[in-house]
């Protein structure tokens, strides 16, 4: 069978050179899937892993079918917001009007990008100007909606972008009320990575008889992500991960945490050891957020440690290697976060630290994505952990034993217990991150031996 080409989408020719200088060839499953469907003007309900091209699967057929209402006019009437994105980060906001506007460099069509966590005001005049393509945070669509200061009412086309995480946010009653501002005649196309039930509420409640595709099976692991799993005891694992860094060739690793004072702590302890690793969570500046992950993309940062909202969304290219410090308690999460490396093709590996205390989660995400992960009893150099306090040399192998569930200690490093302030940017720190660590490799030899391929 002959495989689809962009060409054979019926694509303009404008999108299909934006398409070959992005460095596109073939349109990906879900592209060759979803593309026909949305020219057709069909609702569309997709389950589509990230890093599977859904971005491109929606913005492309949106193009097409607002290029004939480009208009080469300054007035902002003749540009309403005709296509409405709505995603559940500043992050994956950021990302998808990236890529809609590298799609649609060479039409007249106008897009944009608002998101909280920055100044209000300085989004108002541009979109004053008028835009086509709206990509939306919810909260801050609505901060406008209020002011007046963007009107829904010639939506042609709506998205909701990763579904299912905007529902884990809370996002549901936000929703709701901006879907009761736009035009009831309109398309609705919605991209999940998980079927759960509430998604399959949501989009028997907002889409009409919708064409179900799925290129992947729902809930699945991305299938070019190796998956492993080491076995060891919580206070061990800032030594393992240093010692899995240091064993590493990967120049870009992501590690997540469950909360966003062990994102902040790691990595001022990493940076302590000399590793390349600056922390995005929450509770920092959206500027720092983005000028961390701009480190992190052009690799001046080789550790990435972030938490499941803050690293939801990121695409970096080729990322060959995520981190699990912590496993998440919700397992769709998982699915999440290893879908994070192994996208469009590449391979990655995704492995977990997980402790005694974790492992019941560990058995939700394997009964989710319903197989078991390679397990591996860590041993783990106490020298790695606390390099500043040990003796030089000094090396005393532990090994996992589960035991139950420990009071936590208290720390007794004073930054621990200060509030999180901007530390200086890894970025200046270390500016060249050939290897996350750049120590020696030796004590990593006693985990990667016992590896099994
Ligand atoms: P997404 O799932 O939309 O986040 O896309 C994942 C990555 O794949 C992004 O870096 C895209 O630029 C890239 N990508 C999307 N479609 C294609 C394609 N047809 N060929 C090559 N790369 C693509």
């Amino acid at each position: 069978m002959k495989t689809t080409s962009f060409a054979d989408l019926n694509l303009a020719p404008e999108i299909l050179k934006a398409l070959t200088e992005s460095g596109y060839i073939t349109p990906t499953p879900v592209q060759a899937q979803a593309i026909p469907i949305v020219l057709e003007g069909r609702d569309l309900m997709a389950g589509a892993q990230t890093g599977t091209g859904k971005t491109a699967a929606f913005a492309l057929p949106i193009l097409q079918k607002l290029l004939p209402l480009a208009s080469t006019s300054t007035s902002p009437a003749r540009h309403p917001v005709r296509a409405l994105v709505l995603v559940p980060t500043r992050e994956l906001a950021i990302q998808v009007e990236e890529n809609i506007k590298a799609y649609a460099k060479h039409t007249r069509l106008r897009s944009l990008v608002v998101f909280g966590g920055v100044d209000i005001k300085t989004q108002t005049p541009h979109l004053k100007t008028g835009i086509e393509i709206l990509v939306a945070t919810p909260g801050r669509l609505l901060d406008h909606v209020e002011q007046k200061t963007v009107q829904l009412n010639q939506v042609q086309v709506l998205v909701l972008d990763e579904a299912d995480r905007m529902l884990d946010m809370g996002f549901l009653p936000d929703l709701k009320r901006i879907l009761a501002l736009l035009p009831r005649q309109r398309q609705s196309l919605m991209f999940s990575a998980t079927f759960s039930s509430e998604i399959k509420k949501l989009s028997a409640e907002f889409l009409i008889s919708p064409k179900l595709i799925e290129v992947a099976r729902s809930n699945a692991a991305a299938e070019n992500v190796t998956q492993k799993v080491y076995l060891v005891a919580q206070a061990d694992k800032h030594a393992l991960l240093t010692q899995l860094l240091r064993g590493s060739d990967a120049t870009q690793v992501l590690v997540f945490t469950k909360t966003k004072i062990t994102a902040s702590r790691l990595a001022r302890q990493l940076q302590r050891e000399g590793v390349s690793a600056d922390a995005i969570h929450g509770d920092k500046s959206q500027l720092e957020r983005i000028q961390a992950l701009d480190a992190f993309k052009q690799g001046k940062v080789a550790v990435l440690i972030g938490t499941d909202v803050a690293a939801r969304g990121l695409d970096i290219d080729q990322l060959p290697m995520v981190i699990n410090y912590e496993i998440p308690s919700t397992p769709e999460d998982y699915v999440h976060r290893i879908g994070r490396t192994g996208r469009a093709g590449a391979s990655g590996i995704a492995i977990s630290l997980v402790s005694p205390e974790e492992e019941k989660y560990l058995k939700e995400i394997e009964k989710l994505i319903k197989h078991e992960i390679q397990k591996e009893n860590a041993v783990v150099t106490q020298q790695a952990a606390r390099p500043e306090r040990s003796p030089r040399g000094e090396h005393h192998e532990r090994s996992y034993t589960p035991r139950p569930a420990s009071p936590k200690k208290p720390s007794h490093d004073p930054w621990f217990d200060k509030p999180y302030e901007p530390s200086v940017s890894a970025t200046t720190e270390n500016k060249q991150p050939e290897h996350p660590v750049s120590k020696p490799k030796k004590e990593v030899a006693a985990i990667l031996m016992r590896r099994q391929s």
